[in-house]
C-alpha cells in the first residue's frame, strides 16, 4: 500500500506516471509437498514493462534428505530456458543468458518459474526460494559477465580493449588453413596465452558476441571479459566500455542523429567512452576510421586511443590527436588497444593498457581508467610499466591529478619503471620536449627531476624509447595548474 501511495505521489508531483516504477524485486516462497513428486509445477510471477535483464536465484529445503528440484523458465509466448539441477542462479537479459536460457527481448506480462519435482521423499515438504532481481531498461547494467571480482588487490592489471572476432570482421586459420571468422574463444585463448588480465571485445555495433562472453567468462576465470562494443560511424569509431545494453550506433549518418546522443546514451548505462585511432587517415580504403565528427561534445568522452595496433606508422598522428585535446583543456585518458582482426597478425595485447586498480573486476578497471591511472607498453611485454609523480614537497600528484604550483615553485617529478633498463626517460611538457625537463637514462632506481615552475598551465608526461627512437611506454600526464578534473 506504501508503494502504491509512492507510486501515485511522484505520478502527480512530476508526471512520472510509466509502470515501471512498479517493479521491484520478487521473493517467491512456496512449499512442494511429497505428492507432487514426478510433476512440473508453475509459479507464475509478473514482468513489467521496460525489463532488460532479469537475475533468478533459487534454493530449496530437504537436500540431505535428496530432495531434488530441477528449474525452468517460461515467458508469456515461449519457453525461455531449463538448467534441471545444474544451476542455483542464472541471468536473462536481452543480448545474453546464462547457459541453458535464452537470451532476447523480456516481454512483460506473467512470467513461470518451471519447477521439475524429481524427488521427495515419502512425508517430506520442501520450502523453495526464488528471488528475482529486475534490472530496467533505463538502469546501468554494468557487472559484466561476473558479479565477483577476478581478482582483488590493488595493482597494475594488464589488457587489450581493443578486438574483433567472428561477431564482426575477426578472422584467423581454420584446421585446413581457411581464413574462417574466428570464433570468439580463440580469441580468448589467444589473450590468455599472452598473461593478460582483461579484455574487451570490441565487435563493431553488434552486441551478439555477450552471449558467447557470458558462457565463457566461468570457465576462463582468470582473464576478465569486459563488455565492449565499437560504434562504428562513418565519421569515426569509438568504443564503449561496460555495457550490455543495446546503444543504436546509427549516428552521424544522413537523417541520424549526432554521436553526442550516442555518448550520452553510454554514459547513462553506466559506460565509458573512447574515441579510437583517431588520427588515421579516412577514404574508401577505411571509412569513418579518422575523427571527423565536427560538434564532438568532448565532455562525454572519457578516454582517446592513443596507441592503436602494432604498426609504429601510426602513432604520431593518434598521440598528436590525443596532445591536441589535452592542448583545448579536455582531460581524455590515454589508453591503447590492438584492434586485432586476425591474431597472426596483430598480436592480442600489442599494446597493452596497463592499468593501476584495487581490484580486477568490470567496475574495478573502468574506475581505474576514469581515473586515469594508466600507462600504455607498446612491447607487448608481460612486465613493462611506467608511473609518473610530481611534488612541491607539501602536495603530491599522480597521473591525471592536478598540482598546483605558483611562478618559481620547485616541483619534484619521478619516473617508476619497470622492465625498461637501458632505455631513455623522455618528458614531454605540453605535447614537446623541454629543456627545462631533459631526457634520462633510465636507470635501476627511481628516475628523479627538478623543474621550476612559471605559475602557467601546462600538462606533463613521459615516453620512454629506445636508443634508436622506438616508443615503448607512454604514461598519461599529470596536470599542472588546471581546473580539477569534474
Ligand atoms: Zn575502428
Ligand atoms: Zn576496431
Amino acid at each position: 500500500m506504501q508503494r502504491l501511495l509512492h507510486f501515485f505521489l511522484l505520478c502527480l508531483l512530476f508526471g512520472t506516471c510509466s509502470s515501471d516504477l512498479l517493479a521491484q524485486d520478487l521473493d517467491l516462497r512456496g512449499t512442494i509437498s511429497h505428492q507432487q513428486t514426478d510433476s512440473y509445477v508453475t509459479v507464475p510471477f509478473e514482468v513489467p514493462p521496460g525489463i532488460q535483464r532479469l537475475d533468478v536465484s533459487f534454493t530449496y529445503t530437504g537436500r540431505e534428505d535428496h530432495t531434488t528440484l530441477d528449474l525452468g523458465l517460461l515467458d508469456p509466448q515461449r519457453f525461455r530456458g531449463w538448467s534441471g539441477g545444474n544451476k542455483h542462479a542464472f541471468s536473462v537479459g536481452i543480448a545474453d543468458a546464462t547457459p541453458s536460457y535464452l537470451p532476447g527481448p523480456l516481454p512483460p506480462g506473467t512470467w513461470k518459474l518451471l519447477i521439475g519435482v524429481a524427488f521427495l521423499g515419502e512425508g517430506h515438504t520442501s520450502n523453495y526460494q526464488a528471488y528475482i532481481h529486475f534490472v530496467r531498461a533505463n538502469e546501468a547494467d554494468t557487472t559484466g559477465f561476473t558479479s565477483a571480482p577476478i581478482a582483488t588487490g590493488e595493482r597494475w592489471y594488464r589488457g587489450d580493449l581493443h578486438m574483433h572476432t567472428a561477431h564482426s570482421d575477426g578472422s584467423c586459420t581454420s584446421q585446413s588453413g581457411k581464413m574462417v571468422p574466428c570464433p570468439l574463444f580463440v580469441t580468448v585463448e589467444d589473450a590468455v596465452k599472452q598473461k593478460l588480465d582483461f579484455i574487451a571485445i570490441t565487435d563493431h555495433n553488434t552486441i551478439s558476441h555477450y552471449d558467447a562472453e557470458r558462457e565463457l567468462q566461468p570457465y576462463f576465470d582468470q582473464i576478465l571479459l569486459i563488455p565492449g562494443r565499437e560504434i562504428t560511424t562513418y565519421s569515426g569509431h569509438a568504443n564503449i566500455f561496460g555495457s550490455t545494453s543495446f546503444i543504436d550506433f546509427r549516428a552521424e549518418a544522413k537523417g541520424a542523429p549526432s554521436i553526442n546522443n550516442v555518448f550520452r546514451a553510454a554514459h547513462a548505462a553506466g559506460a565509458i567512452v573512447s574515441i579510437n585511432h583517431p588520427g588515421d587517415p579516412t577514404g574508401a580504403s577505411c571509412i569513418g576510421c579518422g575523427w571527423s565528427v565536427t560538434d564532438t561534445d568532448w565532455s562525454l568522452v572519457d578516454g582517446v586511443e592513443a596507441i592503436n595496433g602494432n604498426d609504429p606508422a601510426h602513432y604520431d598522428s593518434d598521440i598528436r590527436f590525443w596532445d591536441q585535446q589535452l592542448a583545448k583543456g579536455y582531460r581524455l585518458v590515454a589508453i591503447g588497444g590492438s584492434d586485432t582482426h586476425r591474431p597472426e597478425r596483430v598480436t592480442i595485447g600489442h599494446p597493452t593498457t596497463v592499468v593501476h586498480a584495487q581490484e580486477l573486476s568490470v567496475h574495478g578497471i573502468l574506475d581505474a581508467i576514469r581515473k586515469g591511472h594508466v600507462c600504455i607498453d607498446l612491447t607487448a611485454s608481460h612486465d613493462k610499466v611506467i608511473d609518473i609523480e610530481a611534488s612541491d614537497g607539501v602536495s603530491h600528484a599522480a597521473m591525471e591529478d592536478t598540482l598546483t604550483a605558483a611562478g618559481n615553485d620547485h616541483v619534484f617529478w619521478t619516473a617508476h619503471i619497470t622492465g625498461a633498463a637501458g632505455s631513455t626517460l623522455h618528458w614531454v611538457v605540453d605535447g614537446k620536449e623541454s629543456s627545462a625537463l631533459p631526457p634520462q637514462p633510465v636507470g635501476d632506481a627511481e628516475d628523479k627531476v627538478t623543474w621550476t615552475s612559471d605559475g602557467q598551465r601546462h600538462w606533463i608526461r613521459a615516453e620512454i624509447r629506445t636508443a634508436d627512437g622506438t616508443l615503448q611506454l607512454l604514461s598519461n600526464p599529470i596536470f599542472v595548474n588546471w581546473p580539477t578534473k569534474p
